[in-house]
């Protein structure tokens, strides 16, 4: 089959297919494999419900200063659904004319559902990350002390997820203390008691507790050559470690997890289900039946 093409802002102004559409929306978006695993499940769906025979999933490459006018567009356009990906998700966040309530402790959105009056904002990544957390190393969120590495996008949203969840404790490490500001101010008002303790993870604290859940929501590790955000060795024993990147699928990080005789898991998991609970969204397909095919799809698209 040939690879997904990507699109641009030109080809979405002159968009003129039949049937129902769906997008995402990157810069770069060339590396994505969600029209993969989206197609995928669409294709398995249309099988016995022939109502989705007619829907795909796109990839458009949209600068930044281009998105507002891309979002216009897809919703003149009737495109039922958009995800966003890097570095969309905060900048749509002011875009939706209706937001989830889930997604607004984030200040980010990844899904956007289309109705008339604009569109509906939600953010899949939590779900994404609980449900690999629980698929992949059997543990619970809420039932962990967590070490989360990183203050980006993808860290606002997993701590944001640890801390509805009742963690039991959430150390966050960053390379940039100053960077860790900003998320200590969104975080306190929903902590409800929560610890919540700052680091730079080139001096742990003493007191980290032992058996923590380590999740890698960093971008070291994206290039072989990157430094891991943290030496395990220097932690008590952790639980297990969690490297949000999925491509390459085994980080320095994660080698050294091995190494270690520690439960890992990279982030593939976590692409699928927060794709999943997105198509759900848009199309009411259940996203525990329409992960496994996902999986396959993501599995088969890394492979290739
Ligand atoms: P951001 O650019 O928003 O944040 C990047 C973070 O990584 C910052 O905290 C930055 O620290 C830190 N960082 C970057 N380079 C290094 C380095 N060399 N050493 C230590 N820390 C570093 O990115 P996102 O938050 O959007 O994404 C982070 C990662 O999560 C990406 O790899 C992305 O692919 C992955 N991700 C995976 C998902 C999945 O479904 N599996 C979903 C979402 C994200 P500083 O403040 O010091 O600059």
């Amino acid at each position: 089959m040939p690879p997904d093409p990507v699109h641009t802002l030109a080809d979405l102004e002159a968009w003129s297919r039949p049937g129902t559409s769906l997008a995402v929306l990157g810069h770069p978006i060339k590396h994505s494999i969600s029209p993969a695993m989206h197609n995928a499940a669409l294709a398995e769906a249309a099988k016995s419900d022939p109502r989705f025979a007619d829907w795909r999933y796109f990839r458009f490459d949209v600068p930044p200063d281009d998105l507002p006018r891309a979002l216009e567009v897809l919703h003149a356009q009737q495109f039922r659904g958009v995800n966003l990906t890097v570095p969309h998700k905060v900048l749509a966040f002011d875009r939706v004319a209706e937001m989830d309530a889930a997604a607004r402790p984030v200040g980010a959105v990844n899904t956007l559902r289309w109705q008339k009056s604009g569109w509906h904002g939600f953010n899949t990544d939590g779900y994404g990350l609980v449900s690999a957390v629980r698929e992949c190393l059997d543990l619970e969120l809420g039932d962990a002390h967590i070490v989360l590495l990183g203050a980006g996008g993808a860290a606002r949203g997993a701590a944001v997820e640890c801390l509805q969840r009742k963690c039991r404790s959430l150390w966050l490490g960053n390379r940039t203390r100053e960077n860790l500001k900003p998320l200590f101010n969104l975080l306190w008002p929903i902590a409800h008691g929560v610890p919540l303790h700052g680091f730079v993870p080139a001096s742990v604290p003493a007191d980290l507790p032992a058996d923590a859940l380590v999740i890698n929501a960093t971008s070291a590790g994206l290039h072989d050559t990157d430094h891991p955000p943290i030496d395990l060795a220097l932690l008590p024993r952790p639980a297990a470690v969690f490297d949000m990147i999925y491509n390459p699928p085994e980080t320095r990080l994660l080698r050294q997890a091995a190494f270690l005789a520690l439960p890992h898991a990279n982030g593939r998991s976590m692409l699928v289900h927060q794709g999943a609970l997105a198509l759900e969204i848009w199309s009411g397909l259940d996203a525990k039946l329409t992960a496994p095919t996902m999986a396959r799809a993501a599995a088969a698209a890394l492979a290739g």
